[in-house]
């Protein structure tokens, strides 16, 4: 006899009877239905519509494994390798703007998930010790609700097992208008951004998490002051990478 198991069933999915779960690319109710619990690989996957999935442009680079995909001579960074899932596109730019800035912070489940199915061993082989989202400073963090970074991130450590520290860095510079200004501009405008709180001495290396990847300003601010603090070995996953993946 093939008797396939009951779906299980969370209390995040019950709660879906009130608040229905909305697609993460088209911001529309999904129909309602045990997810939470839906393995990494289920196709198609129950946080998004089909059609709307097929909007999103997993990079190959995501889809292949590890490699790094800085290659550009130009830039020297401290951070060792770049880790991101999706191509920063319509679709994405749409569906972060929901995330960021009008509370879908409901977002970080599925692309937690879609993290961990498709960067998931690539992450696991940088043996990273600690995983870092990017702070926000404390009042977008008053007025927004939610760091949109360390909600992916602890998305990550809950499909990845690798902690979550929120507890590491602050940020104590507000950078407002970031997207107006170009590379050079942006890392003088990120520069003393952020200050070290505490580092133990076991954490040699070290995950930074954050949305997008644009010029990698805030990256690499954050993975210096890391370093300073004495982590040995810095890489970054985001979930979106701008300008790459055409
Ligand atoms: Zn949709």
């Amino acid at each position: 006899m093939n008797k396939h198991p009951d779906p299980p069933w969370a209390l995040r999915d019950l709660a879906g009877i009130l608040f229905p779960q909305r697609c993460p690319v088209c911001d529309e109710p999904l129909a309602f239905g045990p997810r939470y619990h839906a393995p990494l690989s289920a196709i198609p996957d129950p946080y998004f519509h089909p059609d709307c999935f097929k909007k999103l442009k997993i990079l190959a680079c995501a889809a292949k494994g590890p490699g790094p995909i800085l290659s550009s001579s130009e830039h020297v960074w401290s951070f060792e390798k770049l880790l991101s899932l999706l191509h920063y596109n319509e679709a994405a730019r749409f569906s972060v703007a929901r995330f960021k800035y009008h509370g879908r912070q409901d977002f970080s489940i599925p692309y937690g998930r879609l993290m961990a199915r498709y960067l998931g061993d690539a992450i696991r082989d940088l043996k990273g010790d600690a995983l870092v989202p990017v702070p926000i400073h404390r009042s977008r963090l008053c007025s927004r609700g939610y760091n949109q970074a360390a909600l992916l991130a602890w998305e990550l450590e809950r499909h990845l097992g690798i902690p979550c520290r929120e507890d590491l860095v602050m940020r104590i510079k507000h950078t407002d208008a970031q997207k107006e200004l170009g590379r050079r501009e942006r890392l003088l405008n990120m520069k003393d951004a952020f200050r070290l709180r505490r580092m133990p001495r076991e954490l040699e290396r070290i995950i930074i998490v954050d949305d997008i990847f644009t010029t990698g300003s805030t990256a690499e601010s954050l993975s210096r002051v890391l370093k300073e603090g004495g982590a040995s070995h810095i890489f970054v996953v985001t979930l979106c990478l701008a300008g790459a993946g055409e």
